[in-house]
Formats: C-alpha cells, sequence, structure tokens
C-alpha cells in the first residue's frame, strides 16, 4: 500500500501568505479517502495543535501522526490517538546518550534563545524560540556546545507567520526522517512508494531520504535551494517541484500536494 506522508503547516494547511484554492482541502480528503493509501501527518505540531488544525481547516484525521517534529508516533483508530510503544525504545537504544536535561544545561547560557512552552517539549525534544536576525551566530555557538555529544539532531526552521526562529533538540533517531521511516518499515513499504511533502526548514530531511518527495509551490526558498543541491549530489533522489495547473489548481499548499500526488500516480489520471 502507499503512503502519503505530509508536513501540515504551509504544506497541507493553507495558513501562508500565497492564495489557497477554495474547495481543495475537500478534495484532498475525498481523493484519499477514495483511493487505498495510508495517510500520515508528519508535523511539528503536537497533539493538541494537530486536532485544532484538523478542526480549524477541516482536513481529514490522518492514519498515522508523526508529531512533535517525529518524537511521537500515534496510529488513530475508531476515534481514538494510540501512541506506538515501539518507538520510544527504537529511540532509546539508537541514541543512547540522549539527555534532554543535560542539552538544556549545556545551552543555559547562550543568548538570543528562549526555552519554548511545556507543550512543545517533550523528553525526546528540546525546542527554543531564536531570535531569527542573529541564527548565525547562536547556532555556531550552539554547535559547538552541543554538537556530537547527546547523538543529537539540531534542527532550525522559521516560523515565516510570526518572524520566529524555531531551534529543536532531538534524538538523531527521532526526527521527521527516522519517524516516517519507521512507519513505513512498520507497513512493509518500499521508499520510493513513500510520497512526502513539505515546504520549509525541517523538511529537507525526508525530503532528501530517498522517499518521493514534493515540494508545494509555496515552498521557502531556501528549502528549494537546498533540495536542488541534495539532488546533484544524488541524481537518485526522486523530487517533484509543484508549480500549478493540475485540475486546475495553483499548486500552493494543499493543491501542492493533490499535484504531487497525481505525479507519482497515488490518483490515477483522469
Ligand atoms: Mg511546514
Amino acid at each position: 500500500m502507499h503512503i502519503l506522508a505530509t508536513d501540515l503547516d504551509r504544506t497541507l494547511l493553507p495558513n501562508g501568505s500565497w492564495p489557497a484554492d477554495p474547495g481543495a482541502i475537500e478534495l484532498f480528503n475525498e481523493l484519499t479517502q477514495q483511493h487505498e493509501l495510508l495517510l500520515v501527518y508528519v508535523t511539528g505540531r503536537n497533539l493538541d495543535l494537530t486536532e485544532a488544525a484538523i478542526r480549524e481547516y477541516g482536513v481529514r484525521y490522518p492514519d498515522v501522526l508523526c508529531g512533535d517534529v517525529g518524537t511521537t508516533i500515534r496510529r488513530y483508530r475508531q476515534g481514538e490517538w494510540l501512541p506506538d510503544p515501539g518507538w520510544d525504545d527504537k529511540v532509546h537504544r539508537d541514541s543512547p546518550a540522549w539527555d534532554a536535561a543535560a542539552v538544556r544545561a549545556t545551552v543555559a547560557g547562550i543568548e538570543g534563545m528562549r526555552e519554548q512552552e511545556a507543550a512543545h517539549l517533550n523528553p525526546f525534544k528540546q525546542s527554543y524560540y531564536v531570535d531569527h536576525a542573529r541564527r548565525e551566530q547562536i547556532l555556531e555557538q550552539v554547535e559547538a556546545a552541543v554538537k556530537g555529544r547527546f547523538d543529537e539532531a539540531i534542527v532550525y526552521s522559521f516560523d515565516s507567520r510570526n518572524g520566529k526562529g524555531l531551534l529543536d533538540f532531538l534524538p538523531a533517531s527521532a526526527t521527521k526522517q527516522t519517524a516516517l521511516e519507521y512507519v513505513a518499515q512498520a507497513h512493509d513499504t518500499p521508499r520510493e512508494e513513500v510520497v512526502f511533502c513539505g515546504d520549509s526548514g525541517n523538511d529537507i530531511f525526508p525530503l532528501t531520504a530517498g522517499f518521493s518527495g514534493v515540494l508545494v509551490r509555496n515552498a521557502d526558498e531556501q528549502l528549494v535551494e537546498n533540495v536542488r543541491l541534495a539532488c546533484e549530489r544524488n541524481p537518485a533522489l526522486r523530487v517533484y517541484f509543484a508549480r500549478g495547473g493540475c485540475r486546475g489548481l495553483s499548486g500552493y499548499y494543499t493543491s501542492g500536494v493533490i499535484e504531487g500526488c497525481y505525479h507519482y500516480g497515488l490518483f490515477p489520471r483522469q
């Protein structure tokens, strides 16, 4: 069975500055329910904020939620979220040096970053707001202090809605990419049959991990450039850049996700 995995904010959800096609979300819901596929949301949002997005935008419930930037995995069955018990064990096994409290203590003295609210932290996610204008200098200090000590991944992204820089420290084995790899493996789905759609920062990892990638048309310039560079280095990567025109849609947000699904044959052409 094919897997359709998508980021939420500004990928599936039309919450950026580009115009959204009316009716695109209804079409997405209909097509993904009509055609047999496993729908996975891969998002920085926690469970509460994911449910808020489902209510606010009317996107359907997924089959699997890789939330909190991939640090949590839940299945959705008959109105209930079921945590995946194997995931935490695997992360502990694969990133034995990970220690959120130690990361916190290590970066405590660095200026220009502020710890995020408790709802955005978990044992596998130590996150900060960063002064975006000073990011280069801050990230340099962060790397010098942290890099390589905690089996960690250091992921920076930028929230274009509020101008905030977001910095996540995660176990290297619990990112958007590894969470999706875990879900694919659990469903015996080869990488190329996993379509992943994204728009920014931390989507770079799943977009360059050998899945069938889709960049929605509104994707960040920085991400587009990084993905193009990755494709030059590794011509075997499959990445599709949505451009609009599919079923009369614009290619932005939800429409770009739909366009990518047609491109990779998840929905048959009419
Ligand atoms: Mg996004």
